[in-house]
């Protein structure tokens, strides 16, 4: 299908991404120069229209293509961060990067979609951060549209009242929240009930069972189903077969993201990508016209 037809080589990065030990104090001592020296890239996802195939959104999921070590995931040096408080500095600098980059597509006219960026529990006890991401979404409406904030239940766990708030805060300034990686750790009721979010994303360990249990496929209807009533859409989240991408259009999932669809890809071919999307999309329109 559409998007398919442009994944590249680079997808394999992924799998080459280094899973030998990095030592922590390294990954500490390391990290700040490797901002400076441009090691810190952002790649992007495809978030697709579960119905029209088309990429209609993006996760931005950062990088480090260390010179010694190659690709380090962000499985490894994420918490590695967070444990010693420093992943803020870099989550600001994702917001930086993100919204330059929309910021200056915007004023070209090119073609833009909302980018989401992750958002670490800590980033939400930051006053810096926090106002960093308010002077942006108050000062440009097309941050504003653009921007989103992905948080886990995580957060929601540690906080309470301070980070609903600030993510409160966030929206009533006209930014989508997303809750993340949703039925992964102690998921509850109550926390859907008590926090205002815009946007569920189910976590990939249930879309990894939809083909094999019965249970899951319950599991996955109803949450789609709670979240409609409450009007939140639904992404799905590691979608890697046709069998999985199948029974969420079925089951009315709004949004797909996955490697059956796409894997993150550098800044440059994710844009590259929208704009041939864009192209074949106005072809098409042109050749329906022709006939109707
Ligand atoms: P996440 O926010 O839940 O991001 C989704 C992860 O699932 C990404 O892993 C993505 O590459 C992976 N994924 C997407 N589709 C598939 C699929 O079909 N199959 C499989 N096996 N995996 C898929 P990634 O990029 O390695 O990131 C891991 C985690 O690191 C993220 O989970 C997020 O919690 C954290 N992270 C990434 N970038 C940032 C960032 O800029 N700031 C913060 N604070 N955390 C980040
Ligand atoms: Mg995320
Ligand atoms: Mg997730
Ligand atoms: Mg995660």
């Amino acid at each position: 299908h559409i998007v398919n037809a442009y994944v590249k080589p680079y997808a394999i990065f992924d799998e080459v991404m280094r899973k030998e030990y990095i030592d922590h104090s390294q990954i500490l001592f390391e990290y700040a120069q490797a901002i400076e020296h441009g090691e810190i890239e952002v790649y992007y996802q495809p978030i697709v229209d579960t119905i029209t195939q088309t990429v209609v959104a993006a996760e931005a999921l950062v990088r480090w293509n260390h010179p010694e070590h190659g690709f380090i995931r962000p499985d490894i040096f994420v918490p590695v961060l967070e444990k010693h408080g420093h992943i803020t500095q870099l989550d600001q600098y994702v917001l930086e990067m993100v919204s330059q980059k929309l910021l200056e597509r915007s004023q070209k006219n090119q073609i833009i979609v909302p980018v989401a960026i992750n958002l670490s529990w800590m980033d939400l006890y930051d006053e810096k951060m926090r106002y960093a991401i308010l002077q942006k979404i108050n000062h440009s409406s097309v941050l504003k549209k653009h921007l989103r904030f992905e948080t886990t239940e995580t957060a929601f766990n540690t906080m309470e009242n301070l980070c609903k708030d600030y993510l409160d805060e966030i929206r009533k300034s006209g930014c989508k929240i997303v809750l993340d990686d949703f039925g992964s750790g102690y998921s509850s009721f109550s926390m859907i009930q008590n926090f205002r979010f815009d946007i569920l994303k189910l976590d990939m360990g249930f879309i990894k069972k939809i083909e094999l249990n019965l249970d899951t496929r319950s599991i996955v209807r109803a949450i789609i189903a709670m979240c409609h009533e409450m009007s939140i859409q639904v992404v799905a989240e590691g979608v890697e077969t046709e069998t999985e991408y199948e029974f969420l259009q079925v089951h009315g999932c709004d949004y797909i993201q996955g490697y059956y669809f796409a894997r993150p890809m550098p800044e440059a071919d994710f844009y590259q990508y929208l704009e041939e999307q864009k192209k074949s999309i106005k072809k098409r329109e042109t050749y329906l016209h022709l006939f109707s």
